[in-house]
């Protein structure tokens, strides 16, 4: 059973001494002296905490002078938010979970967990700057491809791929959304990544309700069929890639027809290999690799 029950979405009033909390032990041992005669504080002083999502301000009184002092559980930015908040929000993306699943997970774990409402306005604040960050990452990753390519006197190569938010069969298509990544096979880095959506949710909630659709920053940038995202993703990538200066020579895809015309209509020197398991693993290899570079770094 879960230690801490939300009720309409909240956690229950706690007391500071039941569950876990996450601390910043540096940021907390730093505070705890008083203001006032410059005592050490104790922890077992503590007689209040506001908690702030996953961060907390300790209500902590001094043994000799009786003041009391807030000390914060962990760093906070210039307007006073915790940075927990953020990282929670961020390691939800990452991992792939949604905001039940970290509420959920929080409460198994005995830490009195964020309000999911909270965790998804945090997630749409911090997914520009992710995008923007994800952005910068394809075009340092393209840059690094080309250079080690040109090095080695070969054309810049690439493996496609697709894939659907629900699975389709060879005749039945109908996800409503699209992803796919351009892989690079020497560096195993992604240089480029697209995504198409038939649907967005503020149009649906509007449209839903017989209302004129405010503007608004729409998520639908696709009208046609799911099998024909594939073929359009592909010819926006290579022609991005092809933007900043490094043109695809090779690419490594399965064998679709459809994407394989749509490029060669566009760019007519490139050619096409079909995906091998021992390509698929080289990529992997060397992803690995640098995977292990850069958690080492
Ligand atoms: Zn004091
Ligand atoms: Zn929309």
């Amino acid at each position: 059973m879960l230690r801490f029950q939300l009720i309409s979405g909240r956690v229950k009033n706690i007391s500071w001494n039941e569950g876990r909390r996450v601390v910043e032990l540096e940021v907390l041992a730093e505070q705890l002296f008083c203001n006032k005669c410059n005592t050490p504080l104790h922890l077992k002083d503590i007689v209040g905490e506001m908690r702030y999502g996953l961060g907390s301000l300790l209500e902590v009184v001094c043994q000799i002078c009786s003041g009391m002092k807030l000390i914060s559980t962990g760093k906070r930015n210039e307007k006073g938010a915790f940075d927990i908040n953020s990282k929670v929000a961020l390691a939800m993306m990452h991992s792939g979970m949604g905001p039940d699943h970290v509420v959920n997970f929080l409460s198994t774990c005995n830490i009195p967990p964020p309000d999911p409402k909270t965790l998804k306005k945090k997630e749409k604040s911090i997914a520009l700057s992710l995008m923007d960050e994800a952005s910068d990452s394809c075009k340092t990753a393209s840059a690094e491809e080309k250079a080690i390519s040109l090095s080695l006197s070969d054309e810049l190569e690439c493996s496609f791929d697709a894939g659907w938010q629900t699975r389709g069969s060879g005749w039945q298509y109908n996800s409503n959304t699209g992803h796919s990544s351009l892989v690079g096979v020497k560096t195993g880095k992604v240089l480029d990544y697209d995504v198409r959506s038939k649907l967005c949710s503020i149009c649906q909630h509007h449209l839903g309700r017989k209302e004129t659709v405010p503007n608004h920053p729409c998520n639908s940038n696709w009208q046609g069929s799911s099998k024909g995202m594939e073929p359009d993703m592909a010819l926006s990538m290579v022609t991005r890639m092809d933007n900043r200066g490094c043109t695809v020579g090779i690419i490594h895809a399965d064998n679709d027809s459809a994407t394989s015309s749509r490029l060669k209509q566009n760019f007519a020197n490139i050619k096409k290999k079909e995906t091998t398991k021992t390509m698929s693993r080289k990529i992997c290899r060397n992803n690995c690799m640098q995977q292990q570079i850069s958690t080492k770094s």
